[in-house]
């Protein structure tokens, strides 16, 4: 009998990981499958980072953190918004997490009742609607599409507020689209909210770092909102850290408090060998960002030029991350022998079962109609999967 919780049996897996797992699996059936589904760079992590885990081990960092994080990756943190953001924050407003992820999912618990409704621009990260739903949220989805540059405008998310809003949540860059908001299109977004002080903004800044059209651009520079926006950040994407599973809120200070109260509570701090090898992430040489950058830009010109190259893929240039979303509609209701597409999970499945190529289906973003592919993987994989997937999609009639 089936006893589980209702919240847990409400709860959708994740759609990247379950790909990402599948795409494992298979390969190690043997099958040479190019995983584009799960978005993490592949670059190994800079070796003064690993140096400080490591010194951190023989240091004796062994007992538990405080909960909020370490005061010294706390300041470091600061230091970073100041030096990079121009943003003043104290350590009492930053809160470390286990990932960007457990950071906004504290945030939401601590800002949604059941009942609220919450915000959410689409195509938008699988795992928003799903958190909204932990905690007994609804989400209210407002579309976008690759015709507005996947973004919504100030008044289309005015529109959206009813006396039930508690909480917007606006990532740029974008995961899937790539989509950077301006800094006028999020000023306009901060003179919207200060009409609505009860309403509170998640900026997942997560992506800061890989954005190829200039400097990052934070909603909290807005001083009459900043009191309403809470950034979520960390060391994952920038500095090549997944595995390391160190993020952070950086929040008014009663947002932090109840953050911190619940992780009293929840999971205690974080891992201490991990916190000081993101304290020496945030206070040492900048340069290993760049060099990633630089790379990602180089990836993304290349897989976004192959799959244009393909019939009936249409796909926007994305100012930022490292995902290519392109619109996959043409090949629906085409067919090749017993596989006949009738949506973007379809040709998510045919392209793993025919090309071996792991990507996303856009529904898992709330946007049907597309299919997401990562591309912080090699240069040869690149080629090699825009080639497999031109020669798979080529055999639907
Ligand atoms: N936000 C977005 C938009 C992401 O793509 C990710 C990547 N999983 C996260 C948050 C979570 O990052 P982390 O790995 O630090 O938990
Ligand atoms: N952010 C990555 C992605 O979207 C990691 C996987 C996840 O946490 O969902 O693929």
């Amino acid at each position: 009998m089936n006893r589980l919780s209702d919240r847990i049996n409400a709860l959708a897996p994740s759609a990247t990981l379950a790909m990402s797992q599948k795409s494992s699996e298979l390969r190690a059936q043997g099958v040479d499958v190019i995983n584009l589904s799960v978005g993490e760079p592949d670059f190994f992590t800079p070796d003064h980072i690993k140096a400080a885990a490591k010194q951190a081990v023989d240091d004796n960092f062994s007992f538990y953190s405080p909960v909020p994080g370490y005061l010294s990756l706390r300041q470091a943190v600061c230091e970073k918004l100041r030096r990079e953001n121009g943003l003043e924050y104290t350590p009492d407003q930053i809160i470390i997490g286990n990932g960007a992820k457990h950071e906004l999912c504290n945030a939401i618990m601590a800002l949604v009742n059941p009942g609220d409704e919450v915000i959410i621009p689409t195509p938008a990260w699988v795992s928003y609607v799903q958190m909204v739903n932990l905690a007994g949220g609804k989400s209210i989805l407002l579309q976008s599409s690759m015709e507005k540059n996947f973004k919504v405008t100030a008044a289309e998310l005015e529109a959206a507020i009813t006396p039930a809003t508690r909480l917007i949540v606006i990532c740029s860059p974008s995961n899937p689209s790539g989509a950077i908001y301006t800094r006028d299109e999020l000023k306009a977004i901060a003179e919207m909210l200060v009409r609505h002080p009860e309403v509170m903004v998640i900026a997942d800044e997560i992506y800061e770092h890989i954005n190829y059209v200039g400097h990052h651009e934070s909603l909290a520079q807005f001083s009459d909102i900043k009191e309403q926006v809470v950034i979520i950040n960390g060391v994952s994407k920038a500095y090549a850290m997944t595995g390391y599973r160190i993020g952070y809120i950086a929040a008014p200070l009663w947002v932090a408090k109840a953050v911190n109260k619940m992780q009293g509570q929840y999971t205690s701090g974080v891992s201490s060998i991990a916190q000081k090898a993101a304290e020496a992430a945030y206070n040492g040489p900048q340069e290993c960002v760049e060099q990633m950058r630089v790379a990602f830009q180089r990836r993304r010109d290349l897989i976004v030029g192959l799959l244009q190259e393909i019939p009936g893929l249409e796909l926007n240039m994305p100012d930022g991350a490292f995902y290519a979303f392109p619109k996959v509609e043409y090949y629906y209701g085409k067919r090749c022998g017993d596989t006949v597409i009738n949506d973007d999970n379809d040709l998510a499945l045919y392209l793993l079962n025919e090309a071996h190529v792991a990507t996303v289906a856009g529904s898992a973003f709330c946007c049907p109609d597309y299919i997401r592919l990562s591309y912080a993987t090699s240069d040869e994989n690149l080629r090699e999967a825009a080639k497999r997937i031109a020669s798979a999609l080529a055999k639907l009639a």
